[in-house]
């Protein structure tokens, strides 16, 4: 089992009750769409997995190891197992395809052989050889959201996290995008993606987690029908 949350809820310091005894496993592997009316606590679930947010109550582990109880020390280390995609792409103007890519490993202090070589192979991987040296305002929204996708692959995520990564897209590239994600899926990296697209969710087929007011309301399998 790759995550665990046990009855996990969090109150914020203003009172609000984001997260109301969640409990949920996902297994290595697996691609997890989470669906719910703004407000529902997608993100704040989503903030706990790389300790962004710690709950109120209950407990989580990420490969067994538990997020909550966890040295302030080894959370860099949490954080390079965990990649994350903005809806807004999060990309630095003024450096091109492949240095916003690079800087995601120099930040961690990687070498520059080793750098070299695993952005070369990202850029391969999201399909944008040819578009190393662009700027992100020379890109069209999709291939600025390779680049993001490219980014948040560079350290070997156990987990990839999308918040909306469609969001700014239009229907064919976010179908694109959709495919891009279940091919890193299917080489084997765990895939976590928040969305209010329901017919993406629906032509997908996969796990589905329904969030209402910090409660889990439904939680459908693979393939099951969800209106
Ligand atoms: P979603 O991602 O589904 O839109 P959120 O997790 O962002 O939901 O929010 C859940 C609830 O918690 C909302 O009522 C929101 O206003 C509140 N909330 C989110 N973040 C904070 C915060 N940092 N401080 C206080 N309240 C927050």
């Amino acid at each position: 089992m790759l995550v665990q949350f046990y009855n996990v809820s969090k109150i914020y310091p203003n009172g609000v009750k984001a997260l109301d005894d969640i409990s949920l496993k996902i297994d290595r592997g697996e691609f997890l769409f989470l669906m719910g009316p703004s407000g529902a606590g997608k993100s704040t679930l989503v903030r706990m997995l790389f300790r962004e947010e710690l709950p109120t109550r209950g407990q989580i582990f990420l490969a067994s190891r538990s997020i909550v109880r966890m040295k302030r020390g080894e959370v860099p280390r949490l954080r390079r197992n965990i990649g994350i995609v903005f809806q807004d792409f999060k990309l630095l103007e003024n450096k091109t395809t492949y240095e916003n890519i690079a800087f995601a490993m120099e930040v961690v202090g990687a070498s520059s052989k080793d750098i070299k070589e695993r952005v070369t192979e990202v850029i391969n991987m999201v399909g944008l050889k040819g578009k190393e040296k662009s700027f992100p305002g020379e890109l069209s929204g999709g291939e600025q959201q390779r680049v993001g996708i490219a980014r948040a692959l560079t350290n070997y995520p156990l987990i990839l996290i999308a918040d909306e990564p469609t969001g700014n897209l239009d229907i064919n590239t976010s179908h694109e995008i959709m495919e891009l994600l279940f091919n890193i899926n299917r080489a084997g990296t765990t895939v976590i993606m928040a969305t209010h697209a329901r017919e993406l969710v629906k032509s997908a087929g996969k796990r589905v987690i329904m969030l209402e007011q910090g409660r889990i309301v439904a939680d459908n399998p693979p393939g099951e029908i969800f209106l």
